[in-house]
């Protein structure tokens, strides 16, 4: 059995199901450690305070009360429960970010570029009036954004590298530079991507970072920790499972951090 960790979990504390059932659900799977890792905005610009505040994703304030609960959550489970966090990232929040990060002490950090200039990455409005041309500019602010991410050295893994993907309108815009500026970057940092199965069994179909870029980045040594990116119970154990056999089939293993 290849895969007992999965690092990308979240719970009520934003987007996710109850904290405690996500953890249940991980110690069913037969996972060895799991990492709790909620996602958190830091930035002190005005419309990003106001927008977490309006979904309920106010980690920055409420990790203690999270804290408490992995404490208690320990001592019930056998497995290892990590107190992560998934941040989002842009350059000019690295202070307001590595300030964070000293002082509440997480277990580790994954760093993920969720917008662009204020522009959702996921969502298909912005880009459905976009022309060719936009949107290839686009994607390369984009991997432009990850490099930064990767060269700032703030986290232990970089989320969904190759996130553009998952966005129809974007699809296909990643070429082999992007994969090759990203591997450079992962190559001087102690930052590690994950292979991400958020949208593995549903909607776009594939992992983070498709084939071609994980061959670019194993060609030259770059390994993956495995994330389910689950937010309900039931995808624990189904992406461990897909995992499992993703592994299987190129006969490697996923690498394990904090061991
Ligand atoms: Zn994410
Ligand atoms: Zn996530």
């Amino acid at each position: 059995m290849s895969v007992t960790h999965d690092y990308h979990v979240h719970s009520n504390y934003s987007d996710g199901t109850v904290l405690r059932q996500m953890v249940a659900a991980a110690a069913d799977a037969g996972l060895a450690g799991v990492g709790i890792a909620d996602h958190c905005n830091v930035s002190a610009r005005e419309w990003l305070m106001r927008e977490k505040r309006e979904y309920g994703m106010n980690l920055d304030q409420t990790y203690p009360l999270r804290r408490d609960g992995i404490e208690g959550l320990s001592e019930q489970f056998d497995l290892r429960i990590f107190d992560a966090v998934e941040l989002d990232y842009a350059p000019r929040d690295e202070d307001d970010i590595a300030v964070f990060l000293d002082e509440v002490d997480f277990d580790y950090a994954i760093g993920s570029v969720h917008r662009v200039d204020g522009t959702n990455v996921q969502s298909s409005t912005p880009f459905t009036g976009m022309s060719e041309r936009e949107r290839r500019a686009f994607v390369d602010d984009y991997y432009e954004r990850l490099v930064d991410l990767v060269e700032s050295e703030l986290f232990a893994i970089a989320a969904h590298v190759d996130l553009v993907e998952r966005t129809p309108e974007l699809r296909g815009y990643t070429t082999a530079d992007h994969h090759a500026m990203v591997t450079d970057a992962f190559r001087r940092s102690r930052t590690v991507p994950e292979i991400n199965a958020g949208r593995v069994l549903r909607g776009y179909g594939e992992y983070h970072p498709a084939p071609d870029f994980r061959a670019a980045l194993r060609e030259r040594g770059v390994e993956f920790v495995t994330g389910s990116d689950s937010h309900e119970p039931d995808e624990i154990p189904n992406r461990k499972a897909a995992f499992e056999e993703f592994f299987a089939e190129r006969e490697s293993e996923p690498i394990r951090l904090f061991d």
